[in-house]
């Protein structure tokens, strides 16, 4: 493979996966990521396009989605082979504490002479530990937008410069001194880069490997694309490390930084004019206000792309904004968080609104025309009891009644894991809000990933759930759950049976754990033998089990060939 300024590579979460006998359960189970997170921040591309605009040669590196889809791929002898300036790494969601770490010791050691460069918002909150325990990491990029520090950086690279003062947001080494400058490039408007999908046409081009090259392992199977609308929230769900507290806290955020609808337009038609595959526009389009809301709407009538369109919403949405959705066409899926069908726990949350309100939307979600509603809920609140959490199913089989909705209402749990996110209020406040955080530092969160059974992955408890019974309540949720969807004809028998093997493993792959644990045997052997069984229920029944997450088109149906060809044009002219 030729070399490049910079190599961006993402790592699996936990580096050897592949020999080790842990089993997370459900932790990935409503993502598109398998249990390895082998999904790319959307930041890569971003970065990658306003780096290459800028004459730097990039190239993306998949390592999470290869080592999923080729069990006897190599990955030192692979890194061997790739030459780069820099190494960025992403760290961004904090389940990858064991894998990017582990990823960026290899480098270091096969390439002792490049860069190794970590970016995303768990490096941005764990920075201090990072440099002082990990000598081989040369420098942490803080912050939510961190394109135009980094292209500062990798010219400095590029001239041999070795002076780093000056670039904003930065942590880097001086000597043996870890140098700090100031997070001061927090910008107000996404407007200044898009990411370009003509750019991940060119990553697949020169790497010749689709498990390497696309945004996760089962993008071929079944693609879905997204367009980021927003950065920060408004909102300050406890346990979110995205919350409006978070950025303000640690990523110096002082407003929200947002995507004009023009630009909105712009990357839904740049996706529409490659793939059919659904689009989903991320972040409560109404951050913005009302009136942006009701642009980006229009903006998306004008373009009339013809693609699946999800949209997640952070409250309910009313019917007149719900009318405008449904006339974009008959494939608008939209989303939201109840958490809870307990009032007082969802507040508790921070979603601080009534089943009468969500019931409206719903009612009026199900009679405008939009083609399906997803209610997510979740097991791990303040409040909440195993009761509760079975609670839901119930909930949500009344919820189908009421609006004879089978078919256009949809639900979906999980438990609030792995953790409750460094930064987010419970975890700089847990007593206040009824919790019990375990895990406080980065190490402690690395070593967690290496439990294993998920139970013990969990960071926190809450005053009224105990570890062992935040598990017990997820399981029975997502049980009686899948029960109701079967009756209403939502899932087939098959997902059924998957979700009730997945279910019973998990406690049966405790009860050895625990057993184990008592007996003063190591708690990691007795599940060794059951690493294959493992593998079999994280990977081919999770795909079983994600088959309602979103539309589902196979990539090859995907394609539009003609704005393929285009593309190809432009990134080769
Ligand atoms: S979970 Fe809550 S705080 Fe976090 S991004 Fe969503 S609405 Fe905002």
């Amino acid at each position: 493979m030729p070399s490049c300024d910079v190599a961006l590579i993402h790592a699996p979460s936990v580096y050897d996966f592949r020999e080790r006998a842990i089993f997370p359960g459900p932790i990935s189970e409503v993502v598109p990521s398998l249990y390895v997170f082998d999904m790319y921040p959307i930041g890569f591309l971003t970065l990658t396009s306003f780096l290459e605009e800028r004459g730097f040669r990039v190239i993306i590196l998949n390592l999470a989605s290869k080592m999923l889809v080729d069990k006897n791929f190599n990955v030192p002898r692979f890194l061997k082979k790739i030459n780069a300036e820099i190494y960025g790494i992403d760290l961004h969601w904090l389940v990858h504490a064991h894998g990017s770490i582990e990823i960026a010791r290899m480098i270091k050691n096969l390439h002792p002479n490049s860069y190794i460069a970590l970016g995303g918002i768990s490096s941005s909150y764990f920075w201090a530990e990072i440099m002082k325990n990990y000598p081989f990491i040369d420098f942490i990029l803080r912050g939510d937008s961190t394109e135009h520090p980094f292209a500062s950086l990798v010219e400095r690279v590029a001239k041999g410069v070795d002076d780093f003062s000056g670039i904003p947001n930065l942590v880097w080494r001086e000597d043996h001194r870890v140098r700090v400058n100031p997070l001061t490039y927090v910008p107000e408007s996404l407007d200044y880069v898009s990411p370009s999908y003509d750019f991940m046409l060119k990553q697949i081009l020169r790497t010749k490997d689709l498990a390497l090259s696309t945004p996760f392992a089962s993008f071929l199977k079944n693609p879905i694309t997204a367009v980021l609308t927003a950065k920060g929230c408004v909102f300050n769900c406890i346990g979110c490390g995205g919350s409006r507290s978070f950025y303000s806290n640690f990523l110096r955020r002082r407003c929200l930084a947002l995507k004009s609808p023009e630009r909105i337009g712009e990357e839904v038609e740049s996706i529409a004019e490659k793939l059919k595959a659904p689009i989903f526009i991320l972040a409560d389009i109404r951050l913005g206000g009302r009136d942006r809301a009701e642009k980006i709407i229009r903006e998306l009538r004008t373009l009339d792309v013809g693609n699946d369109l999800m949209f997640e919403f952070f409250f309910p949405v009313d019917r007149s904004l719900l009318n405008q959705l449904s006339r974009l066409g008959d494939n608008i899926y939209i989303q939201i968080s109840p958490e809870t069908q307990v009032e007082r726990a969802r507040f508790a949350y921070g979603r601080p609104y009534r089943n009468k309100t969500l019931e409206k939307m719903i009612a009026n979600s199900t009679r405008s025309g939009i083609k399906r509603l997803d209610l997510y809920f979740m097991t791990g609140l303040p409040f909440q009891t195993i009761d509760d959490a079975a609670g839901i199913a119930k909930y949500f089989e009344h919820l189908l009644n009421e609006n004879d909705a089978a078919g256009k209402l949809e639900a979906f749990t999980a438990p609030l894991a792995p953790f409750i996110d460094p930064g987010s209020v419970a975890f700089e406040n847990p007593e206040k809000f009824g919790y019990n955080v375990y895990y406080r530092t980065f190490s402690e969160h690395r070593n967690a990933l290496l439990e294993p059974h998920w139970k013990y992955i969990l960071n926190y408890s809450t005053k009224w759930m105990n570890r062992g019974e935040i598990v017990e309540a997820s399981l029975r949720a997502a049980e009686r759950l899948a029960e109701v969807k079967q009756k209403y004809g939502i899932i087939d028998k098959e997902t059924l049976i998957a979700v009730k093997e997945r279910t019973s493993f998990s406690r049966e792959s405790l009860a050895l754990i625990e057993g184990a644990m008592k007996r003063g045997e190591d708690r990691h052997s007795v599940i060794n033998s059951l690493r294959d069984r493992i593998i079999e229920l994280m990977e081919e029944r999770e795909f079983v089990l994600k088959r309602e997450l979103y539309p589902k088109i196979g990539l090859i149906s995907s394609l539009r060939p003609i704005g393929v060809i285009k593309g190809l044009v432009r990134i080769l002219l």
